[in-house]
């Protein structure tokens, strides 16, 4: 008999999530059947996306996420005992799966030092930042890109591509340690939001040639400012907008409306889960990237499932520089 331990939801978010608002249960998995295989966790993901996707089908059932895990019995031949996988499986120790939606890792990738990559800058965020930039900002070299949320999981990688493509980079993170990482991964100007003071004085100071792309990972009154500070024919990338997702009344905005019309921006949401078959083409370029020296990356771990919900509620508090992963 196999026991497997997991995060149920156990009522929905108000404000910044609690831990009170998970419960850790046991559950007996049944025998795996012909097709299937039975993995076990190594590498847990927490990322920002999981405070909006819990809603009411959610409540009394195991939390979401991405983990990397090791298949340890298995009857489907495509996935054979002692190899690693990365799936959607949640918050949970064991997982039976028929291998649909999973991603078998290529171990002459993701070494055994590297395979917390997948969740990582080989895995969903990376592939947010290379397909989401590349497409939408279309940087040409002596460009100005500013970024937010720029020491984390995608905003460092952003920054470091941009770079890679001539551009001068700037980006805003919330603590002074994380400047010094973005000036060390090569940003031309990295600023602490939290003691700026003005951020539009700040914007005039450091993009004096003004702002020609714009990531933007954190929303509200980043946006609003950045907006009318663009250059002509500017482009504006959204895949996140961490800043909202906690406040349980919504912000009213600045009007940006006229410098999107008047300056002809082109403002573009991207969901990486929608360019899947991409994926492959993100990871063999930025794994080139990360051999040749020219792509750095960090991960923040936090040791052992049971401290998951602190790396998750870290995520709201900046805790993390670059990925964070929870070490089963
Ligand atoms: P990060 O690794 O950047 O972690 C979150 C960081 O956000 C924190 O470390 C913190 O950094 C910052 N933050 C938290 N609260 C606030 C706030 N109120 N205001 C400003 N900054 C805040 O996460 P990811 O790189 O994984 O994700 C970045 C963004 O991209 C998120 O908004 C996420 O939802 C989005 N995303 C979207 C995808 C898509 O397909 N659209 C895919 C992947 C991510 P600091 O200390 O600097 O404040």
């Amino acid at each position: 008999m196999t026991t497997a331990r997991k995060y149920n939801v156990e009522v929905l978010f108000t404000g910044v999530p609690k831990k009170s608002d998970f419960k850790i249960v046991e559950e007996t998995l049944r025998a795996i059947k012909d097709g299937e295989f039975l993995a076990e966790a190594v590498w847990l993901s927490v990322d920002p996306y999981m405070r909006g996707a819990v809603n009411s089908s959610t409540i009394g059932n195991t939390m979401i996420g991405e983990q990397v895990a090791k298949v340890i019995e298995s009857k489907n031949g495509n996935f054979k005992v002692g190899d690693y996988v990365a799936g959607m499986f949640g918050w949970r120790t064991k997982t039976i799966s028929n291998g649909d939606r999973v991603r078998k890792l290529d171990r002459s990738i993701y070494t055994d030092d590297k395979l917390s990559t997948a969740l990582g800058i080989l895995g969903m965020p990376g592939a947010t930042a290379y397909l989401a930039f590349l497409d939408i900002c279309a940087p040409k070299e002596g460009e100005t890109l500013v970024v937010t949320g720029a020491a984390g999981a995608v905003g460092s990688a952003v920054g470091q591509i941009a770079k890679i493509k001539g551009c001068r980079v700037v980006g805003f993170a919330g603590s002074d340690e994380k400047v010094q990482y973005l000036k060390s991964l090569g940003f031309d100007e990295a600023i602490n939001y939290k003691t700026m003071g003005s951020l539009k004085e700040t914007l005039e100071k450091t993009c004096p040639k003004g702002i020609d792309m714009f990531f933007d990972n954190v929303g509200g009154e980043f946006y609003d400012t950045i907006i009318p500070q663009m250059n002509k024919s500017g482009r504006v990338t959204i895949v996140g907008a961490i800043s909202q997702y906690n406040l349980e009344n919504p912000e009213k905005g600045t009007r940006v409306n006229r410098s999107i019309l008047g300056k002809e921006l082109t403002v573009k949401g991207f969901v990486v889960y929608s360019h899947l078959p991409r994926w492959p083409e993100a990871f063999k370029t930025m794994g080139e990237w990360i051999d040749k020296g020219q792509l750095k990356y960090n991960e923040t771990v936090t040791e052992g499932f049971d401290n998951m919900f602190d790396a998750f509620a870290g995520l709201f508090s900046g805790k993390n520089l670059g990925k964070a992963v929870v070490k089963a």
